[in-house]
């Protein structure tokens, strides 16, 4: 199909997220208007469709996008719906274009310095800027373990998990101790599964998400963050880790085999999750090794049965498969270039993708700004005749 006439914007945004979002409004208040392309059919969708007792585990002060923060009515930790809900009002509130609907299929750089994106539909936009912020929990991934095609239960990545209701009185393999994991495996017991396993390759770091039921632990991401003493810190969470929440060894749960801050990822942060470990109500596991007809066999030969799997076993970025620039993106899917900078490539932008342990939304907030800075000052230099 011949290509369309080209849709010509200062500025493309790949991805109506929060961090494109928050971007989108960063531009807007300096006078540039970007046009925002989102494959789905609504604002805020990825969170809406999360689980349904998904909260942010980052306080409200900190969790909102540039220049319009979350309405102080709103509860210090905010329901997945709600967080939706603002999304969608943050792009009222700053007159935000969005195009939804629009499943970007390529970006690439085009004629005269041009960034050239293509949707699935072949529509065309040219634009001196284009701002990748597809979003680091994109597609999910599920491990070809041997053995699943032939395993006769339920198999649910934890993105499509809504709530254990439908898993009541059921026999439920919880896969992967990442946050999502974790909660999922207590929502499991809390909704009646009959018996809930969670199945641990690398122990993780947990925290309280409020230490002593007092201080949120995002408070400290942000204080130690930038302290350069990671590994001393670390050593430091250890100790308070066992205060705040005892030894898990009796549990299944061996020490912590990485660090947040070394790691620059946030812990596995407690919503439930160890109140129902040490009642008993969940069981932990080693890694799966293969599956059966009608369950798993783990990494140390032990057999079990399961009615279901819910793989809390991560996401791809798809942005190989996106970004047709050399060198771009790293091996494991990541950008190669930090977010909110600008990257060897003029005029290309990733936001939303850095690890961090403060808290992605902070960080895109942050990362927004300092973003809309420089497009600014690029597109200046682009228009000033030499
Ligand atoms: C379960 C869960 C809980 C989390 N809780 C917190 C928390 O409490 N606090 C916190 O700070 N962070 C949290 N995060 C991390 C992070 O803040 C969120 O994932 C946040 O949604 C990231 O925003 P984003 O805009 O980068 O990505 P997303 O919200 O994933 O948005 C990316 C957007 O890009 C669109 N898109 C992707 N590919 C294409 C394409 N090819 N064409 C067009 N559109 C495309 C998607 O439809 C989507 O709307 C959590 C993450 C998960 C998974």
């Amino acid at each position: 199909m011949p290509p369309t006439d080209a849709h010509r914007p200062q500025v493309v945004i790949v991805g109506a997220g929060a961090a494109g979002l928050s971007a989108g409004g960063a531009l807007m208040r300096l006078g540039i208007e970007p046009t925002i392309l989102d494959k789905d059919d609504r604002i805020g969708g990825s969170w809406a469709r999360r689980y349904e007792r998904l909260r942010l585990h980052t306080i409200r002060r900190f969790s909102g996008l540039a220049h319009h923060p979350i309405p102080r009515s709103y509860p210090r930790y905010v329901p997945k719906d709600q967080f939706a809900d603002y999304l969608e009002q943050y792009a009222e509130a700053l007159q935000l274009r969005v195009e939804l609907s629009r499943p970007v299929r390529r970006v690439r750089a085009g004629e005269d310095g041009l960034w050239e994106t293509v949707s699935e539909q072949e529509e065309r936009w040219l634009a001196p800027v284009v701002i990748i912020a597809s979003g680091n929990y994109n597609e999910p991934v599920v491990p070809r373990w041997p053995g699943l095609d032939d395993y006769a239960g339920r198999v649910v990545h934890s993105r499509d998990y809504a709530s254990g209701r439908d898993f009541a009185g059921a026999d439920v393999l919880v896969v992967g101790i990442g946050n999502s994991g974790a909660e999922i495996a207590a929502d499991l017991v809390e909704q009646g599964a009959s018996r809930v396993a969670i199945a641990v390759r690398t122990n993780p770091p947990i925290m309280p998400r409020d230490l002593f039921g007092v201080v949120p632990v995002q408070l400290l991401g942000l204080a130690l963050t930038p302290v350069p003493a990671a590994t001393l810190i670390d050593r430091a969470g250890a100790v308070t880790r066992r205060v705040a929440i005892g030894d898990l060894s009796r549990y299944g749960l061996g020490k912590a085999e990485w660090g947040p801050f070394t790691a620059r990822r946030p812990p596995v942060i407690d919503v439930g999750f160890l109140k129902e470990l040490k009642r008993g109500g969940i069981e932990v596991r080693p890694a799966p090794a293969r599956f059966t007809t009608d369950g798993v066999v783990f990494a140390d030969g032990r057999e079990e049965s399961f009615a279901a799997v819910i793989a809390a076993t991560g996401y791809e970025t798809g942005l190989r498969r996106l970004l047709e620039v050399p060198d771009a993106v790293r091996p494991d899917g990541r950008p190669r270039f930090r977010s909110g900078r600008p990257t060897p490539h003029a005029g290309l932008y990733f936001i939303g993708f850095d690890e961090t342990t403060r808290g992605v939304l902070f960080e895109a907030r942050r990362d927004s700004l300092r973003l809309a800075r420089d497009v600014r000052r690029y597109l200046e230099t682009r228009s000033t005749p030499t």
